[in-house]
């Protein structure tokens, strides 16, 4: 049983694929996937000891030592090319680091692409996006679900070319035409958010400053995707 930001993800994975799980830790991604019989192998990667141990426990607990290998690696330094994956999944991580393990990657191995990404930052949404069109990467799908307050963004993509305007990399391309509940939510929740800031700036009459200008700006610009 997955949390729903974790099914979220799985549910972009093909059956049969050669699966690696970077920054795994519990490994319940692809210990699920393989209890499903939806993959037959996969590889759960991991740079810190804890993780690694929470990880290769799963793996006994759930008996899956012959089809699920625990490796301790540095983001895509767990992957070799022996290991034929296709499809990449990096979940649960700042938008930042996901672009920056990928962009070791990319560097280290000769500019490799692995033909399915299924990325879920935390945050830093934009980071991610903008690290994936500049490195021949486009978006095919984007799905954002609602855990208690958080909200979760995951980004499919494959080899290819894509262009995407300053709206796109911030809301993201499908998700800000689907403009689905949990999309409006998570921007609503925002202007509130931003509303109170502008409500304290207004207090301090500090509305011809900077900063309330900006946030006056983002409010609109937020008002405007989600109409
Ligand atoms: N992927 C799981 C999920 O979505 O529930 C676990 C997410 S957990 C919050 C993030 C994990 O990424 C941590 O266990 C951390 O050790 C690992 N991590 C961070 N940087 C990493 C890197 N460069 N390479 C591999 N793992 C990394």
């Amino acid at each position: 049983h997955l949390s729903p930001r974790l099914q979220a993800v799985s549910n972009y994975v093909k059956p049969k694929a050669s699966l690696a799980d970077i920054g795994s830790d519990h490994a319940y991604l692809p210990a699920f996937l393989l209890s499903q019989k939806v993959i037959s192998h996969a590889i759960a990667g991991e740079v810190a000891l804890g993780p690694l141990e929470n990880a290769r426990r799963e793996i006994v607990a759930a008996g899956l030592q012959g089809s699920l290998i625990a490796r301790q690696a540095n983001g895509l330094d767990a992957i070799t090319s022996a290991d034929h994956v296709d499809t990449v999944v990096i979940a649960g991580m700042g938008g930042l680091l996901i672009a920056d393990i990928m962009e070791r990657d990319f560097k280290t191995h000769n500019q490799r692409q692995f033909p399915y990404l299924i990325l879920q930052p935390n945050n830093n949404e934009r980071a991610v996006r903008k690290w994936l069109i500049e490195h021949h990467y486009c978006l095919m799908s984007e799905t954002i679900v609602q855990e208690d307050e958080h909200y979760y963004e995951i980004i499919y993509a494959v080899p290819g070319h894509q262009e995407l305007d300053l709206l796109d990399l911030k809301y993201g391309p499908y998700l800000r035409r689907e403009r689905s509940e949990a999309f409006q939510r998570k921007w609503n929740g925002e202007v509130k958010r931003i509303n109170l800031i502008l409500g304290r700036l207004a207090q301090a009459e500090k509305e011809d400053s900077t900063p309330y200008r900006q946030w006056a700006a983002e409010v609109r610009q937020i008002q405007g995707v989600l109409q």
